[in-house]
């Protein structure tokens, strides 16, 4: 499928929809057009603003998923936000222009990412989960959104964090 449907000047439709995942089991993962409103919205208040803040390319690892598609992922939750196009996993590339952040490790810019979320007043979510190696973020909308914010430490266990104090944890 390829879907150059632009959601936001830097997103577009097909990145938060193709999964090798999906086409090695012949899944059709298309999106109903509330999950593209759904995706619109999480790129407008979260993604989007990130993006411009942070300067680097974000790279979209898992975005929508069907609920065929979410049933053969490991760990994935079962009524995940991904199945409504809700939440997105990524993680910052390190390819840019500008010298000062180039030479972040890859570690550093997920957390200069994360640090943005929760501390700038231009982005917001709704559920926040640091990896080791990617965030998982959500959007719902501004009178719902939670802003919890999990540390995931890669071998199954969480742990909860403060917006105040999640910044400085990690
Ligand atoms: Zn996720």
């Amino acid at each position: 499928m390829k879907d150059n449907t632009v959601l936001t000047p830097h997103f577009k439709l097909r990145e938060f929809t193709e999964s090798a995942t999906a086409m090695k089991h012949g899944i059709d993962n298309r999106p109903t057009p509330e999950v593209v409103e759904n995706l619109q919205r999480l790129c407008t208040h979260t993604l989007e603003p990130l993006r411009e803040k942070l300067g680097l390319p974000i790279v979209i690892t898992s975005g929508f998923r069907t609920k065929e598609l979410n049933e053969i992922i490991v760990h994935a939750a079962r009524k995940s936000q991904h199945l409504v196009g809700c939440a997105a996993d990524f993680y910052v590339s390190g390819q840019t222009d500008n010298t000062d952040i180039s030479g972040l490790s890859a570690r550093k810019r997920l957390v200069k990412a994360f640090r943005l979320i929760i501390e700038d007043e231009d982005i917001d979510f709704d559920q926040l989960i640091i990896y080791p190696s990617f965030i998982h973020v959500s959007y719902v909308s501004q009178e719902r959104n939670r802003h919890q914010i999990t540390k995931a430490n890669g071998n199954g266990t969480y742990c909860a964090l403060s917006r105040a104090q999640a910044p400085a944890l990690v």
